[in-house]
C-alpha cells in the first residue's frame, strides 16, 4: 500500500543500503562519526519484507557488514517516532545486537511492546520503550539517562549506529511525540559522547521526518556537531516540561534492569 514498487526500485533502494555500507566502512577507517543521508529509509523492512516506504533494512545491512568484516558487537539506537519492527525482526534473537528504540505508542506498525525484551539468545537484547503521545524533550532526557546510556556504556559495543527519524518533532504531521529541535539535538550529542568510548565509531541513518523545515535543521545541526560547528535552531518550542513519559520510562526500566544493571 504505502511502499510502492517500480522499475528503478530495487537500483534505488539498494544505493540506499550500499551508502549505509560506505558510510560505516568510512566511520570505522576513520574513527569519525558519519550520517548516512539514505532514502527510501530502511528500518520497518525485514529480512523478507518491505513496508512503511522501506525496501531493504539499511541500518541491519551496514550492523551484518560490520559483524562479518570483524566486530563483535553493535549498539542500535532507534529514535524515530515509529517502531523499527524490521530492524527488530533481524536482530531479536540474537546477542550481538543490542536494539533500543524509542517510540510512539500505539501507531504504525504497531509493534514494540515493552515486555518484548528479545527471543532466545537474544533475551535481554532488546529495549522497548513505547511513549504516550506528546512525550517531548524531557522524557526524552529521562529515556537517556535512566535506560539508554547506562545499557548502551555496560554493552560496551564496537560501534554505535543511529536510526535517525525526525517524525518524533511536534511539526511532524504523521505522529504526535513533541520533541523540539533541540531535543534532537541532544540526543545526537549523547550518542556522540557515548561513541567516545568506541573510538567515535557511531553513524546516524536517515529514517523517517515528514517536516521538511525541521527535519533539515536537526540534520544539520547533527552534522554541524561532527565539526564542531553551531546550527542556529528555529524550532524550540517545549511542551513536555514535566516528564509526561515518566511512567512508560520507569516501566522499561524496570523489566530491562533484570538484564542489565540500571
Ligand atoms: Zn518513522
Amino acid at each position: 500500500m504505502d511502499t510502492l514498487v517500480r522499475p528503478d526500485t530495487y537500483e534505488i533502494a539498494a544505493l540506499s543500503a550500499e551508502c549505509g555500507v560506505d558510510a560505516v566502512k568510512y566511520s570505522r577507517e576513520k574513527g569519525k562519526p558519519a550520517f548516512a543521508l539514505t532514502r527510501p529509509p530502511g528500518h520497518h523492512a525485514g529480512p523478507d519484507y518491505g513496508m512503511g516506504f522501506c525496501y531493504f533494512n539499511n541500518i541491519s545491512i551496514a550492523a551484518e557488514h560490520l559483524l562479518n568484516t570483524g566486530d563483535q558487537s553493535i549498539a542500535i539506537v532507534d529514535f524515530d517516532v515509529h517502531h523499527g519492527n524490521g530492524t527488530e525482526d533481524v536482530f531479536g534473537n540474537r546477542a550481538d545486537v543490542l536494539y533500543i528504540s524509542t517510540h510512539q505508542a500505539g501507531i504504525f506498525p504497531g509493534t514494540g511492546s515493552v515486555d518484548f525484551l528479545g527471543n532466545d539468545d537474544g533475551k535481554g537484547f532488546t529495549i522497548n520503550i513505547p511513549l504516550p503521545s506528546g512525550c517531548g524533550d524531557s522524557t526524552f532526557h529521562s529515556a537517556y539517562s535512566k535506560v539508554i546510556t547506562p545499557i548502551v556504556r555496560q554493552f560496551r559495543p564496537d560501534a554505535i549506529l543511529v536510526s535517525f527519524g525526525v517524525d518524533g518533532h511536534y511539526r511532524d504531521p504523521l505522529a504526535s511525540l513533541s520533541l523540539s529541535s533541540n531535543g534532537h539535538l541532544a540526543m545526537a550529542k549523547e550518542l556522540l559522547l557515548l561513541s567516545k568510548e568506541c573510538g567515535n565509531r557511531i553513524t546516524f541513518f536517515l529514517e523517517g521526518g515528514y517536516d521538511v523545515p525541521a527535519l533539515s535543521e536537526v540534520v544539520a545541526a547533527t552534522v554541524g556537531e561532527f565539526i564542531g560547528v553551531e546550527v542556529p535552531l528555529e524550532f524550540t518550542d517545549i511542551t513536555d516540561k514535566h516528564c509526561l513519559g515518566r511512567s512508560a520510562v520507569e516501566r522499561c526500566s524496570k523489566n530491562a534492569s533484570e538484564y542489565w544493571s540500571l
